[in-house]
Formats: structure tokens, C-alpha cells, sequence
């Protein structure tokens, strides 16, 4: 890929469904991208979508939105998929899985066709395997191919963490780690409350006899909120769509923020050749450093076995 990456403070999103025109929505709102294009193999629906955003032009900070194509991939700074393919009745998880990445190869094979030097975003489930075949497809660098990850658990994590211990989320610092699924882990011993340990706040509070238990119930609570939503209205749109804005904001505003995306690891936390989310330093140049904290040892051997569960499905492949 070319050495430079793109400054225009476009970005690209592929795939108009749920996710990608609540993102847009979002993004619009937000003030950071100075034109947001919507591709979609639905053109109808892309076309329906960039009007019904356009209409809310004249109350957005300054930004340009209009339907694209592939050739709006060369001068794009960021681009995000949530291009995907819905499970079929009798699919199996494999079966989507493998017409997801096909989906995934294509796109990027016409991004890398108009020579792009954006920064790429995966949101497209299975995340992590996806942002892995997207990474192997184009041999592009791990810092410039990369999930959202578990930046969106990590949201849920904070929220119910705040909604348990009666303070602002935004004083709540919180991770999941791992997989964005099933073998996700929340990474207690990094959270803490305005710079005070969980289990110290907790102490302080007098909650600690039950909080095993209620630590436990809101791991869980997060673990299935996809499952919830989904059963309750058919898609979840709004947190994801925040936490991709918080993502390209980083990028564009070149905010060196630590957000829990999926990165590919190259020996950090012993792990090798998998994607999985650990925090990490987002910027103009995608992933800047990958951190590695000093997890638990229980923590330690969850990630381990996120791991585990991510390469199997990568040989599934
Ligand atoms: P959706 O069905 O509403 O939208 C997907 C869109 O992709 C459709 O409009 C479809 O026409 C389009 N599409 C399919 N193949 C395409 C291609 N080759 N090129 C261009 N467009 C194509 O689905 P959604 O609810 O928006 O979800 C999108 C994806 O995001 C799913 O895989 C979902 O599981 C995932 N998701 C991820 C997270 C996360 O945190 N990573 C959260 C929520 C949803």
C-alpha cells in the first residue's frame, strides 16, 4: 500500500443497513468528517438513506453526504464496513461466516484496486475473524486494518458498572477484552472509578459481600445484551454507531485515545497471529501502540482462551 495516508476527512462507509446509517447519523452529528459516503449493493437503499441524512443538513455541523462507489475509496481517510450478509434459515455459523468473508475479500479487493490509502475499520460480524481475513487478503498493515472490537462492550460494560455503583459512567474506566462474543472477559482488574480500584470503591461503599454475585450479573448482562436487543427490535444500531464515532474521531482528530479495538497480536500478552481487542492507542495512523497491561492471572488465561475459541474459527475457514 502506498507509504502516506489520506488527510480528507472522508469517510466511507460500506454497507447502509441498521448499523452503517445509524453510524452515519451519528457521525453527521458529531462534526469530525468533512464528507460521509454511503455505498451499499442495495443502491435503492443507500440512495434512500443519503436522502433522508441529507435532509438534516442544514442543522449538521458543515459535512457533505452523498451515495458512492468503489472509486470513492481512493481519497478516503477512514473506511468502515458493516457490509454483511444476514444468516439464511438452515445456515450454519460457518456457512455465514465464509459468505461474510468472501463479502469482506471483495471489498477490500476494490479498495486496494483504487489505491487507497485510508485507514479500514471491520464491524461486520464475526468481527475479529473478519478483520483477520481482511488483514491476510490485503497484507496490509495491523495498524491500518483493525475491528471495532469490543469497543462497544466496553460501552456496555461502563453503563452497567455506573447503573450498579450510582455514578457518571464517563467517571467509570472499564474494559472487555478478547473476543467481541460469547469468550469475551471483563478486565475487573483495570477498571476503576475516577482512578479508585473497583474493589476498593466497592469496599468504600460497603457493597463488598454481595459483590461477587452482582459483579458477576453485570458481566452477563453485557455478555447478552446483543442477544436482548436483538430479540427485542431485530438489530442493535444506536451504542454501535456511537462507538464507531468515537473510533473514527480518533482517527481524524488524531486523539491518541485508548479505545479496545481488534487488533492482530504479534506476541503481546503471549499471543500470536490472532485478532482479538486489548487497548490500544488509536490515531491518524490507525493502531499507534498496542498496551499491555498487567492482567490477573485469571484474566490472563480467559484472553488465552478467547484466543483459542478465534483461531478455531479461522481454520473453520
Ligand atoms: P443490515 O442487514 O441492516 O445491513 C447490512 C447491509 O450490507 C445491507 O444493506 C446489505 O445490502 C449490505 N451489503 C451486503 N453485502 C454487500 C456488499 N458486498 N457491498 C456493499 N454492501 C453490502 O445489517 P446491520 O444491522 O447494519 O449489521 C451490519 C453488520 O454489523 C452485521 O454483520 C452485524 O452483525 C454487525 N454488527 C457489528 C457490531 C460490532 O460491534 N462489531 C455491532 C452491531 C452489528
Amino acid at each position: 500500500m502506498p507509504a502516506t495516508h489520506s488527510n480528507s476527512g472522508k469517510v466511507v462507509i460500506v454497507g447502509a443497513g441498521a448499523v452503517g446509517a445509524t453510524f452515519a447519523y451519528a457521525l453527521a452529528q458529531g462534526g469530525a468528517a468533512n464528507s460521509i459516503c454511503l455505498i451499499d449493493q442495495n443502491e435503492k437503499l443507500a440512495a434512500g438513506q443519503v436522502a433522508d441524512l441529507a435532509h438534516g443538513l442544514p442543522y449538521y455541523p458543515s459535512v457533505s453526504i452523498y451515495r458512492g462507489t468503489a472509486q470513492d475509496y481512493r481519497d478516503a481517510q477512514v473506511i468502515v464496513i458493516t457490509a454483511g450478509s444476514a444468516q439464511r434459515t438452515g445456515e450454519t455459523r460457518l456457512d455465514l461466516l465464509k459468505r461474510n468473508a468472501s463479502i469482506i475479500e471483495s471489498i477490500m479487493d476494490d479498495i486496494i484496486g483504487q489505491q487507497s490509502r485510508a485507514i479500514v475499520v471491520i464491524v461486520t460480524n464475526p468481527v475479529d475473524v473478519l478483520t483477520q481475513v481482511a488483514l491476510r487478503h490485503s497484507r496490509w498493515p495491523r495498524s491500518h486494518v483493525f475491528g471495532s472490537g469490543t469497543v462497544l462492550d466496553s460501552a456496555r460494560f461502563r453503563y452497567a458498572i455506573s447503573q450498579e455503583l450510582g455514578v457518571d459512567v464517563k467517571s467509570v474506566h472499564a474494559y472487555i477484552l478478547g473476543e467481541h462474543g460469547d469468550s469475551e472477559l471483563p478486565a475487573w482488574s483495570l477498571s476503576n472509578v475516577g482512578g479508585v480500584s473497583i474493589k476498593q470503591f466497592v469496599e468504600t461503599q460497603g457493597l463488598q459481600d454481595t459483590w461477587p454475585e452482582r459483579s458477576e450479573q453485570i458481566f452477563e448482562s453485557v455478555k447478552n445484551s446483543a442477544y436482548h436487543i436483538i430479540d427485542y427490535k431485530g438489530a442493535t444500531n444506536f451504542g454501535v454507531g456511537q462507538a464507531l464515532v468515537r473510533i473514527v474521531q480518533a482517527i481524524l482528530r488524531d486523539s491518541h485515545s485508548v479505545l479496545t479495538v481488534s487488533i492482530r497480536l504479534q506476541g503481546e500478552y503471549g499471543l500470536d497471529d490472532v485478532c482479538l481487542s486489548v487497548p490500544c492507542i488509536v490515531s491518524k495512523d490507525g493502531i499507534e501502540k498496542v498496551l499491555v497491561a498487567n492482567l490477573s492471572e485469571e484474566e490472563q488465561e480467559a484472553l488465552q482462551h478467547s484466543a483459542s475459541v478465534l483461531k478455531e474459527s479461522m481454520n473453520g475457514l
